[in-house]
Parts: structure tokens; C-alpha cells; sequence
């Protein structure tokens, strides 16, 4: 069934095309940056009180003027992600199928270039090491993999997900962008959330950060999520690299796209992410410094203004801050991340492999349990919402 409210929009867009991109493209970064640059603390102040449009709420409270405002916005975060969410926090594990890659991103160990050790792994051995996380009490899988469409097709995901249903209560695939087609042969296999991060919003410097491979089409990335959502992909996950431009500008326009799938793809749930970027393969200097700082206005600013999304946070973030920013907003955290084919070290015939990135935060599932617990949340590994979509779907049948 489609998924969204207004069939006649995406009906009639090309496959390629975006519904989306018109949207952003009525908010350049010269036009964000000068609503930005305007804004005053008494807009800041009416983004808090929830008087302001989403959009404007967002700009302001990603605003310079909102800096003063830091420990008010923290605490309005904190407050409405109790309310929604309550003291819950979910964990989930990635698995790397292939590092293998045909794109050249300038800032990813996995770029093609790189002379860094290659592994794909057979869906036995993908199979093995989701049969170590879930041991370890996950319950949440989230398979990754480079732009590697020819030794990890859609059948491969297909039986992988396949084989792997029954043992966690969510499948997410955050891989290469795909035909609808293919979306829904995988939710068919079991898979349930799709994450596609754009990287950057703006378009030239998507062009300069992707000079080579299929990745090269900012607009095909764009499109992509909007295909998921329409093959019943339940959850969807979008974002920006943190680092590759104004942030300001970057998180304004990932939250941009969340309200709007939020609107057009109303039966799913939008999660967001704002990554920065690690060391890795390559040695990509981020140009722009993000600071913890800037960081936490990210992520309250979009917490206050998307309520009800999901914000995930990787172990890209060192202990000590993915700590103070579960008490924030955040609702969803790896543990234990290994970024390599291969890297829980149950597949050990294939020797070793090349992380994606380096891990800031090492610690596993059983000490970060322990950790959110301490903090006074409620640590799960599995989770209700396929049901509250199945729930869903049925009362909109009837
Ligand atoms: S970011 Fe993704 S597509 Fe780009 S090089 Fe890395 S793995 Fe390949």
C-alpha cells in the first residue's frame, strides 16, 4: 500500500526525481543564513515557547542568537523527549557486510581509491556475526555496506534478511540507494528501516566531496528515502556529515527534510543523525570545525522542533559525551560498534578488513546498559513500534 497522503505527487515524479527537492530548493543557504542572521533572542524565546513554524523555530534555534539560550534549550530538549519518549533508550549494533566500494566520497575510509584491505562477507558469515550481537542481547541490526552492488545485490540483502528474521525485532539497512522495486522486495524479506544519510544538502559541494561513481547524483541520493517510504519502509533515517559545511546551514536543512517526509510519509517514523566526521583511510581534514558546543544547539534545536523523531547517536561521539546527550534528546545508540566486515570476529577466515572510521566510544552493550540505567533510563534492545505499525495499517484498512 503506498504510504503516502498525496499519491499524486509522487505518482507523477520521474524515478529519479525528488518530491523533496523542491522544497529544499526554496531555502538556499544565502536565504538560511540571512533568516538566521536576523534572528533576535525574542525569536529564539518564541521558538522555545512553540509559537513560531517549525521552519522559522529552526532556523532560530540554530541560530547564533540561540547560543545564549543553550541551557534553556537543554532543559525544553530533555523535557519533551521524557514526554514523548519517556526514559527510553534503544540500542542497536551495525554490521558491515562489504567494505568493498565503486564510489570515491573524500571523506570515507571505504572510497575506492584508498588501498585499504577489502572484504565482502558470504551470507553464512554476515549470518555469524549477527548470531554474536544477537548473543550479546541485541536486537536491533542495522547491516551496512559500501556501493557494492554487484557482490552484495538486493538477494543478497534479501536472503540475509531472510535468515536473520526471528532473532531481532528490527532489520535497517543503510547501504546503497535503490530502485522502489527493490525496497519492497526487502521489507517483503523483513527489513524495516532504511537509513540514507545526504551527507551534504548543498548541491556544489555534494558535486566536489563525490567526483566519482554512481554516488556522483545528488538528486538520485535525495530521492532515495522517498522510494523506501513508498515500498512501507517503517522507519526512516536521514542526516548530514557533520563537518562539511556551515553547520548552521546543514542542520537547518536536515531538519527541513524530516519535517517533511514526517508530512508526506506520515505512516512511517523519521529518525535524524548529524555524524561528525572521524578519522578513517585517506585522511580527510574536515573543513569545518563542529564543536560539542554547536553540537548540542544541533541536537536540541532539532529535538525541540521534530518532537517526535528519533535521534540516533553513533560511537563516533567519545563516553563522556554520548552521556550528557542521552539525558538530551537522544533515544537510540550503538554499542560495541565494529565499522569492518568481519570486525565481531566471528568471520575470521577472511582475514582482517578496513574500518569505515575510527570508534570514539568503545565501550559494549552490557557496560552501556549499565551506564543509561545509572542515568535513570530504561535500556532496550527491542521495542514495540512494529506492532504499533501493524496497528496502524489495520485501522487505516477498517
Ligand atoms: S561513504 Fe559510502 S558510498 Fe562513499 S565511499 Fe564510503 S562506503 Fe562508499
Amino acid at each position: 500500500m503506498h504510504n503516502a497522503p498525496t499519491p499524486s505527487v509522487h505518482d507523477t515524479a520521474a524515478p529519479s526525481a525528488s518530491a523533496f527537492a523542491a522544497t529544499l530548493a526554496e531555502w538556499p543557504a544565502v536565504r538560511v543564513r540571512a533568516v538566521q542572521a536576523a534572528c533576535t533572542e525574542a525569536d529564539v524565546r518564541a521558538a522555545l515557547a512553540g509559537s513560531l513554524r517549525p521552519e522559522r523555530a529552526l532556523a532560530a534555534l540554530l541560530s547564533p542568537a540561540a547560543a545564549p539560550h543553550l541551557e534553556a534549550m537543554a532543559r525544553r530538549s530533555a523535557a519533551v523527549t521524557r514526554q514523548r519518549f519517556g526514559r527510553v533508550m534503544q540500542f542497536y549494533a551495525p554490521l558491515y557486510v562489504s567494505n568493498v566500494c565503486i564510489n570515491s566520497c573524500t571523506y570515507c575510509g571505504f572510497n575506492c581509491k584508498n588501498q585499504v584491505a577489502r572484504r565482502r562477507l558470504t551470507v553464512d558469515e554476515a549470518v555469524r556475526e549477527a548470531d554474536y550481537l544477537a548473543n550479546e542481547g541485541f536486537r536491533h541490526l542495522l547491516l551496512v555496506a559500501g556501493e557494492d552492488p554487484k557482490g552484495v545485490p538486493v538477494s543478497y540483502f534479501e536472503e540475509l534478511a531472510g535468515r536473520l528474521l526471528g532473532r531481532f525485532s528490527s532489520i535497517g539497512i543503510e547501504i546503497y540507494p535503490m530502485p522502489e522495486a527493490d525496497y519492497t522486495r526487502l521489507v517483503a524479506a523483513g527489513v524495516d528501516l532504511l537509513t540514507l544519510y545526504q551527507e551534504t544538502y548543498d548541491e556544489t559541494l555534494y558535486s566536489s566531496l563525490h567526483p566519482a561513481g554512481p554516488k556522483r547524483d545528488f538528486h538520485n541520493r535525495l530521492a532515495a528515502i522517498e522510494r523506501g517510504a513508498r515500498a512501507g519502509i517503517a522507519f526512516l533515517g536521514v542526516g548530514a556529515l557533520q563537518g562539511l559545511s556551515d553547520w548552521r546551514v546543514e542542520n537547518f536543512h536536515v531538519g527541513l527534510h524530516a519535517l517533511w517526509l514526517q508530512k508526506e510519509f506520515w505512516r512511517s517514523s523519521v529518525s535524524v543523525s548529524f555524524p561528525r566526521i572521524r578519522p578513517a583511510a585517506g585522511a580527510f581534514q574536515p573543513p569545518v570545525t563542529v564543536s560539542d558546543r554547536d553540537f548540542v544547539q544541533t541536537l536540541c534545536a532539532l529535538r525541540i522542533v521534530l518532537p517526535d523523531a528519533g535521534l540516533v547517536l553513533s560511537t563516533r561521539e567519545p563516553a563522556a559525551l554520548r552521556d550528557r546527550l542521552a539525558l538530551l534528546g537522544v533515544t537510540r545508540m550503538s554499542a560495541g560498534s565494529r565499522t569492518s566486515p568481519g570486525g565481531y570476529g566471528t568471520a575470521d577466515s577472511g582475514g582482517e578488513s578496513e574500518g569505515q572510521f575510527a570508534i570514539a566510544d568503545e565501550r559494549g552493550l552490557a557496560e552501556m546498559k549499565q551506564v543509561v540505567a545509572g542515568l535513570g533510563f530504561d535500556p532496550v534492545c527491542k521495542d514495540w513500534d512494529p506492532a504499533y505499525h501493524a496497528a496502524a495499517a489495520s485501522a487505516e484498512v477498517e
